[in-house]
């Protein structure tokens, strides 16, 4: 297997701060997600060099937040994060700590989440390094804080979804009394940033364990804190039934609220849209996806030109796997009939445009829109079949009063 040129990148840091007499390792995440065979999604060194000697051996290095101790060192696309042992100080908002402190390796371990996330690996030989037990408990499967779980638990309490978010990636059990301190963390994300709550549920719901998330949320009661709805359903049908491949949080989201109760209506979405701070882009496909599922609920009483309309829709392939968990049978059959009424998956170009109604001596004005759809539906409906025969229909229908088009 080729070597994973981020880890090489990463590997190399930490080989020139040693030659240059630093202790350095790879640290946290990336050792973690080697040892469960899987690929990292970043590298991050740790080292007792100091952000000044960092920088001075790394020319590309920029300090994030210096005085945090944290560098950026890049080669090309290629970006790893160089941050200085250090010990965290008093967190008195809950959310940062006040004062950092350089410090030892085993201090930095100490600082850390949980213990599986506590890990160093040595840049050469590849030794596991651990100070808090943290390959144990990754044998185990076992997501525990790093020392006294109640402590950690309160002094940050983005910590509380982290775990939920590990222990659903990664299938590990939460150890008891790490358990107790989620449980007895109220209110539980007091001092957490709605974005940072948003992050989390995004990359919780992003990952095919979201369904053991989403599990966990509500048995720790944090669903309601998180989404500012209540649950009116059981059942996890659709969020189970998303599959791997699913990786839109949002799609994923929709599932869980569908699963929860009935889809939120204008009301609800913004309570959404703010405690998620989900961007315009995210609360339009939310209410895009309801709004298909909705269609393909009363499907029987569109008309064949809605339902070429629906199935050409961009979103129609994420509400139909939707549709399809809960109501198989119907989605079935939608889906045959879509793929004759779409051959390829397209619908055909429209017979007329604007500039043809004006050629055909039309005025341009606000009914236009409304003729062009009308003999749009009439093409797909194969009530018009050609060009003259649809010029026909948009003069027929300019002298009467415009149809409403169902939408
Ligand atoms: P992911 O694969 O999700 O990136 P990660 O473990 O790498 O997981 P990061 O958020 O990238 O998580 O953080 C890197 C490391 O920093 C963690 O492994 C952990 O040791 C430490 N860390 C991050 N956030 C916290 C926190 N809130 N409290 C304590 N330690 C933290
Ligand atoms: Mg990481």
């Amino acid at each position: 297997m080729p070597e994973d040129p981020a880890r090489e990148f990463a590997v190399s840091i930490a080989r020139r701060l040693r030659d240059h007499g630093h202790v350095a390792y790879l640290a946290g995440g990336c050792v973690r997600d080697r040892l469960l065979g899987l690929v990292p999604a970043d590298y991050d060194v740790a080292t007792d060099a100091r952000p000044d000697r960092i920088k001075a051996l790394f020319r590309s290095a920029i300090g994030v937040g210096e005085s945090f101790g944290v560098m950026l060192v890049r080669r090309g696309e290629l970006v790893t994060e160089v941050a200085t042992f250090r010990s965290d100080g008093e967190y008195l908002d809950r959310r940062r700590p006040d004062s950092i402190r350089f410090a030892d390796e085993a201090s930095d371990a100490a600082r850390r989440d949980f213990t599986v996330n506590a890990l160093f690996e040595d840049p050469i030989d590849g030794t596991i390094v651990d100070h808090v037990g943290g390959r144990p408990d990754l044998e185990a499967r076992l997501l525990r804080a790093v020392g006294d779980p109640k402590a950690r638990l309160s002094e940050d309490r983005l910590r509380v979804l982290r775990a939920i978010r590990f222990a659903a990636r990664f299938g590990f059990r939460i150890e008891e009394g790490t358990e107790a301190a989620i449980s007895g963390s109220t209110p539980a994300l007091e001092g957490v940033s709605r974005e940072r709550v948003g992050g989390e549920l995004r990359r919780m719901l992003a990952d095919p364990g979201r369904g053991t998330a989403a599990r966990l949320l509500e048995r720790f009661e944090l669903d309601r804190e998180v989404l500012g709805l209540p649950r009116t359903n059981p059942g996890f049908e659709l969020l189970d039934g998303l599959g791997d491949e699913a990786r839109d949080p949002v799609d994923a989201l929709a599932a869980w609220l569908l699963d929860r109760g009935a889809a939120p209506d204008a009301a609800e979405r913004e309570v959404l849209r703010t405690r998620l701070m989900l961007s315009n882009e995210e609360s339009r496909r939310l209410a895009r996806l309801f709004e298909l599922v909705a269609i393909m609920d009363r499907w029987s009483e569109l008309t064949v030109a809605r339902r070429i309309r629906a199935g050409a829709d961009e979103l129609h392939h994420a509400a139909h796997a939707l549709f399809l968990v809960r109501r198989p049978g119907p989605g079935a059959r939608i889906r045959e009939e879509l793929d004759q009424l779409l051959p390829g998956g397209l619908p055909p170009d429209p017979l007329l445009d604007g500039d043809d109604l004006i050629e055909a001596g039309l005025r341009p004005g606000p009914r236009f829109k409304g003729i062009l759809d009308s003999v749009y539906d009439a093409q797909l409906e194969g009530r018009v079949r050609d060009r003259s025969e649809a010029l026909q229909h948009a003069l027929d229908l300019a002298v009467e009063p415009t149809p409403e088009t169902p939408q």
